[in-house]
């Protein structure tokens, strides 16, 4: 489903980043991609959807070289969730998740459906929580929006950048818990971003471990754990 065929980039500035990446995520697949800062995590991921273009190599998603497809089109089959997901403040939760499927075309009665469904689906009520502001919300419950806006327009493949990472660690949990769960009923193929080996290990099926600029082991949880 998303595959890294000797995938190098170097920045304009003459940063190596990445080198010689080569990896494959199975479609349905959850693959954390863990790492001490600055090892490239971040980089391999925006050249899935396309906010960076590799130096060398080809980067296939649904068996198509990104760089041969309009980054619009390509944005729609690829959710992404960062840190700070950025929420338009002056709209409420419900416009805020309705916003991506009436872009699509949806009319404004069923992307509101839609979106309202979506908060279900992220554990949020959207009778209480969809009329409220960005800013009423706890930080845990503003990333659970922006997991409903990335799964908007049902993309196969969702790119998370330390989605859990600015809350604190009990929330973390059960924002992990609650995403384990959605995954299991959504199945979408996923590349997560995290330096916390815990959240690596609870999430991922398999576990990229990068060292600088490149993978040193590709392994499911209990061999990463077990690995001298
Ligand atoms: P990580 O996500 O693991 O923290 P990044 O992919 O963000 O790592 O960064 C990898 C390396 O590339 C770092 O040395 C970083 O400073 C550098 N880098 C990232 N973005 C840019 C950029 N736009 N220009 C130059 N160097 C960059
Ligand atoms: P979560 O575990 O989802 O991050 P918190 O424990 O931070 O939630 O918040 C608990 C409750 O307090 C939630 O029901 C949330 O709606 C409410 N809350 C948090 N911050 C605010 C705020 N700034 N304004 C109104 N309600 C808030």
């Amino acid at each position: 489903m998303i595959r890294f065929e000797h995938v190098s980039k170097r920045y304009a500035d003459g940063t190596s980043a990445v080198d010689d990446l080569s990896f494959e995520v199975a479609e349905g697949e959850l693959v954390t991609l863990v790492g001490p800062s600055g090892c490239g995590k971040t980089t391999t991921m925006k050249m899935v959807n396309r906010l960076v273009e590799p130096t060398s190599g080809r980067v296939l998603v649904e068996g198509r070289d990104v760089a041969g497809v309009d980054p619009v089109q390509l944005r729609r089959r690829i959710g992404y969730v960062i840190q700070q997901v950025g929420l338009f403040p002056h709209r409420t939760v419900l416009d805020n998740t309705a916003t991506v499927p009436q872009l699509l075309g949806t009319g404004r009665a069923r992307a509101r459906a839609r979106a309202a469904e979506l908060l279900e689906l992220v554990g949020l009520d959207p009778s209480v929580h969809g009329p409220r502001y960005p800013e009423q919300l706890s930080g845990g419950q503003r990333q659970r929006v922006g997991v409903a806006r990335a799964l908007a327009a049902d993309p196969p493949v969702l790119l998370m950048d330390e989605p859990f990472g600015a809350v604190d660690p009990v929330v973390r949990e059960r924002l992990q818990n609650e995403f384990l769960a959605l995954q299991s009923r959504v199945r979408k193929t996923v590349l997560f971003v995290t330096h916390d080996i815990e959240e690596a290990v609870r999430l991922g099926d398999r576990i990229a471990v990068y060292g600088q600029g490149r993978i040193e082991q590709f392994d499911a949880p209990a061999t990463v754990l077990g690995a001298p």
